[in-house]
């Protein structure tokens, strides 16, 4: 992959989108999936990937209440209650992420739970979408 590919990448994804399809890219040599896109395969190093449908199955692997000091009230006004952490989608690596529709108020719970299992969730951004996950309950 070259530089001039990051700018097609980039669209592909958001275009993917907006048809509901979430894509990472699978490694041709090793078959990682990297997700989001990434240039690289960042197992082995191979430069050559190719689009990939994501399965949407992946586990909660951290979960914390949003730091007060850090949270951002707008993000809180368009998408209600969320707690931040990491999801292990099945195919790709650990990703740093939101849980979209729970309260802080469960994180003592659901941290007992871990690895739980969430989907993702699409959400609609100032002109453009988002991926974060929801509880698979
Ligand atoms: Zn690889």
């Amino acid at each position: 992959m070259e530089k001039k590919d990051i700018k097609h990448i980039v669209k592909t994804f958001y275009n993917a989108l907006e048809e509901g399809k979430i894509l990472g890219r699978k490694c041709t040599k090793c078959g990682h999936v990297e997700f989001p896109p990434y240039l690289a395969c960042n197992i082995c190093g191979n430069l050559d990937t190719e689009w990939h449908e994501m399965s949407g199955k992946a586990v909660a692997m951290q979960i914390m209440a949003p730091s007060f000091g850090f949270s951002d009230k707008s993000f809180r006004d368009r998408v209600g209650d969320y707690c931040v952490g990491s999801v292990k989608p099945e195919e790709s690596g650990e990703l740093v992420t939101c849980f979209i529709g729970v309260s802080p108020g469960r994180v003592d719970e659901l941290r007992g739970k871990i690895p739980f299992p969430v989907r993702p969730i699409i959400i609609q951004e100032d002109g453009y979408k988002m991926v974060f996950w929801e509880l698979d309950e």
